[in-house]
């Protein structure tokens, strides 16, 4: 069997001299196996096709030969949707050098920062993520059916995914209906039923194990790592306990480690533990750049948390460690240097398997058990293991990855080897069959205007995975009494025989919130202006007691008591009781709403990150991702108090909620309108007698750069803002308010 030439497919398929040019450009000259499967499968031919294979085994590329050639051979524009939206600007950026020399405009739809969407028709390729793409749907979206030929799905297994699966899996199923002819390349891990999906989306498969980089996987136990097929390595390294001696055995390779744990507090432990050995194989001038980055990483002492030093105390041996209570920033700088070849080991949980390309020589998966709430420590799935062993061997860099599980006992081998090199993944399912999914979906239907009836909505979901999963799904009767539901709360009303959403329900869908949040608000409202009641605490409160708030939830002793405190301080603030709310009414819910509320309420008091961190024992990720959550419910709540004409409240909502985006106390929102000031250069401005605008027009550029934090260049700014600033900004529109909060990347672990 001879080789696949990328020119000679690319040619046979009448691909025009410049792209053939371009694409040869990268270097890439023969396909690998599975790629030529593809194209020999008709993926060049506008076949719509599924490719189940490992990592790295090429699967960017078949997807950006397809949209080559629905744009360029037929004048057609291309959707491509990601999971997560860091995944989505990296493959923005990936797209966007190799298609704009042949003229072919990209597009990003994630949220932030993105191409307008009234201007989305001018793009033929719109890279987004889900729930971008649902949340345009729902506003009837025409851009994303007119012309559009086809549709790249990647990492489609997140059709598993029980938080966001179902929103994959219903705009899939619209996309489906609304344009029969539309070609889907869907993109996954290697998983068992992946014939079942293909089956769904009427797609070829090509199924593969191949790996560009072959991959040896083993079980290391007293001292020595035996491999499935590869025999075994002893490992002689000195150091002092067995996971630094198997990372010290791959750094003395030049290669690179991941070490994936159980847990945040387990990732910072293996990072400090293994960083003294580490520290032995840098060279001095790696040890001068991670000095200066151990710097970077800290960044201006008065935020410094904690976890900001941890990490800084790492990185300046060469280690690091990953996980959600890390800010935004600090990933990526870790991200980078990882890359780079600086770092040369990470510690983390599985979910960076899942979320971030960083591959290494060698994976080690130290803990297979982690603790689930009611279990008890219980092993975590073999597709889990898979991801993260799938992480192992860097293209260009290494001749080979390696997977490493670590036993603790000759019989905990035996049991590794079976349950996880041995295994199979588990095979993928719909999610959708759960009520919070359908509740929301079938209220988004009917906005939308896609469904009038529960006749409608069957006919819809029978073109669903689930229903191709599942011979007969019982969803009538789930329908019928969502339907009634909805109905009986206001969401949706009937005309003669058909259903339409009220403006509640319309706004709720536009919201994108699930139809519970909508209700607790709206309960929230009505006994704030009954009562005329408004204190921060009890709204903040609210905000932690809806359906779609993700609340704090691990308390330890030490902060149970002081939650106890709190609890009876503020017990008067609080509008929601166990008596109205059934979270309320379970211990540990309870408990959760309150922890997550006091964070915020100390927050907005001007808290320091550092010491919210250590009382709360949360990272600034985690205060960063839960006020942006609230401060986006606030918005939520403004808006459906403005719908039930409670226009006086909507002010003191709308100050509150800038007091969260913010983390300030009243007395600094009119300060915080400026950009390039937040919460810290607010308050000192504050403290040399700024309180308000109009008191900079006192202060000269030269004096204002003088100020701690400030500098030339923000002064300037802030002068120019002043000037630019005697007109009112027009009021943003609801749907780009939506549209820049729909979906947020963050795992929570
Ligand atoms: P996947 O999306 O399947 O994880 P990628 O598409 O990111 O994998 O490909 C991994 C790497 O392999 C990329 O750097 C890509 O440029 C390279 N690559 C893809 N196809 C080929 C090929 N046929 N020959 C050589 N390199 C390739």
């Amino acid at each position: 069997m001879g080789l696949m030439l990328l020119k000679k497919a690319l040619q046979d398929h009448d691909f025009p001299a410049k792209a053939v040019d371009i694409f040869l450009q990268t270097g890439i000259k023969s396909l690998y196996p599975p790629q030529a499967e593809a194209v020999k499968k008709g993926v060049l031919k506008g076949k719509s096709l599924l490719m189940s294979v490992p990592t790295a085994a090429g699967k960017t590329l078949i997807a950006e030969l397809a949209m080559a050639r629905a744009i360029l051979l037929h004048n057609g524009r291309c959707l491509y949707i990601a999971p997560l939206k860091a995944l989505a600007s990296e493959k923005y950026q990936e797209f966007k050098k190799k298609f704009e020399p042949l003229g072919v405009q990209v597009g990003l739809a994630i949220g932030d920062m993105d191409s307008p969407s009234r201007y989305l028709n001018r793009y033929q390729i719109i890279v987004a993520t889900a729930e971008k793409v649902d949340s345009l749907l729902r506003s009837k979206a025409k851009w994303l059916l007119n012309g559009l030929s086809a549709v790249v799905l990647d990492e489609i297994h997140f059709i598993n995914d029980g938080a966001r699966g179902p929103t994959l899996e219903i705009l899939t199923t619209r996309i489906k209906q609304l344009n029969k002819d539309v070609q889907f390349i869907a993109l996954s891990a290697t998983v068992k039923n992946a014939s079942d999906i293909a089956g769904w989306l009427g797609a070829e498969l090509v199924h593969s194990a191949w790996r560009p980089i072959p991959l040896k996987e083993g079980v290391y136990y007293n001292g020595q790592i035996v491999f499935e097929h590869d025999g075994t390595r002893k490992i002689v390294e000195e150091a002092p306990d067995e996971v630094s001696q198997l990372t010290l055995d791959t750094l003395r390779g030049k290669g690179q480690v991941l070490i994936f744990v159980g847990s945040r507090r387990s990732a910072q432990a293996v990072a400090r533990q293994v960083a003294g050995s580490v520290a032995k194989v840098l060279t001095d001038e790696e040890k001068q750049k991670l000095q200066a980055l151990s710097k970077k990483v800290l960044g201006s002492s008065r935020d410094a948390t904690k976890i900001c030093h941890k990490l800084a105390d790492c990185v300046k041996h060469g280690a690091a460690f990953h996980h959600a209570g890390l800010k935004p920033r600090q990933r990526e700088l870790i991200e980078t240097n990882f890359k780079e070849n600086l770092i040369k080991v990470i510690g983390c949980t599985p979910t960076l398997a899942a979320g971030v390309n960083l591959p290494a020589r060698r994976a080690i998966i130290r803990d297979c058990k982690r603790f689930e709430a009611g279990v008890g420590a219980a092993y975590i799935p073999t597709s889990e293991y898979k991801q993260c062993a799938g992480r192992a061997g860097r293209p260009q860099y290494d001749d080979y990855g390696e997977a490493v599980l670590v036993a603790k006992s000759a019989s905990e081998s035996a049991t590794l080897f079976e349950r996880y090199i041995q295994a199979d993944p588990e095979p993928i399912y719909s999610k959708l069959g759960e009520e919070t999914a359908l509740r929301t979906h079938l209220l988004a239907s009917i906005a939308g205007g896609y469904v009038h009836d529960v006749k409608g909505m069957l006919e819809f979901l029978e073109h669903t995975f689930m229903h191709h999963q599942q011979e007969d799904p019982d969803t009538l009767h789930i329908i019928t009494e969502i339907f009634d539901f909805l109905e009986r709360e206001k969401f949706i009303e009937k005309s003669g025989y058909r259903f339409f959403a009220t403006p509640l329900g319309a706004l709720t869908s536009r919201l994108y919130i699930d139809p519970l949040t909508a209700i607790t608000l709206r309960e929230g409202i009505d006994i704030m202006t009954e009562e005329a009641r408004f204190s921060p605490v009890g709204v903040l409160h609210l905000m932690t007691c809806t359906a779609d708030c993700p609340r704090m939830s691990n308390i330890g002793k030490a902060l149970y008591e002081h939650i106890e405190h709190f609890a009876t301080d503020y017990h008067e603030d609080f509008l929601l009781t166990p008596q109205n709310s059934a979270l309320l009414d379970d211990f540990y819910g309870y408990l959760a709403t309150l922890k997550t509320t006091w964070v915020a309420y100390q927050w907005i008091e001007e808290e320091r990150e550092d010491k919210l961190c250590d009382f709360f024992n949360v990272g600034p990720g985690d205060i960063y991702r839960h006020t942006d959550s609230i401060q986006w419910l606030l918005y939520a709540c403004t808006r459906i108090a403005e719908l039930m004409g409670k226009k006086r409240l909507t002010f003191d909502l709308e100050a509150l909620r800038t007091r969260v985006r913010h983390g300030i106390k009243e007395e600094l929102l009119e300060l915080v309108q400026l950009k390039g000031v937040g919460r810290i250069r607010a308050r000192l401005l504050f403290e040399k007698g700024i309180r308000r605008l109009k008191d900079l027009n006192y202060v000269s550029k030269d004096e204002l750069a003088a100020f701690p934090t400030i500098g030339k260049a923000l002064a300037e700014d802030i002068k120019k803002q002043l000037v630019a600033r005697k007109e009112l900004r027009p009021r943003a529109s609801v749907d780009a308010l939506v549209t820049e909060n729909a979906g947020s990347d963050e795992w929570v672990e």
